[in-house]
């Protein structure tokens, strides 16, 4: 359950602010119950990871070329380097590691070690 709550792109739904305040259900939750249809989320990255089933592009041996991920990445904005910076963890130190840092934070994403 912990890993649905990381958002395909990188971003931590559990730790966000629209999700601690109910105003977001969060990236992933409800596609694989039938509760929500792929085919009608917005997020190019969602679509793509989800129909892939991997559990966040960190999983996707393309995320270095894949332009739907790097163009996101590449706005302007702290953030997307930040959730840039989320999946590159993911990928050297896993999902574990991850979450035992990523608990601690008080937005979609924060500090490392
Ligand atoms: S931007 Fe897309 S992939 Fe990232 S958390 Fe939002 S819906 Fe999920
Ligand atoms: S192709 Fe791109 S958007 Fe799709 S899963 Fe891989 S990195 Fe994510």
């Amino acid at each position: 359950m912990p890993i649905k709550q990381i958002g395909c792109c990188g971003a931590y739904c559990k730790t966000c602010h629209p999700f601690k305040d109910g105003a977001c259900i969060g990236c992933k939750p409800g596609y694989d119950t039938g509760e929500r249809d792929i085919s009608k989320a917005k997020c190019k990255i969602k679509i793509c990871c989800i129909k892939r089933e991997y559990n966040t592009c960190a999983d996707c041996p393309e995320i270095n070329s894949c332009p739907t991920i790097n163009e996101f990445y590449s706005k302007n904005g702290y953030k997307y380097g930040k959730y840039k910076q989320a999946t590159q963890f993911i990928k050297e130190n896993g999902y574990i590691e991850f979450l035992n840092i990523a608990d601690n934070w008080t937005n979609a994403y924060g500090k490392y070690k």
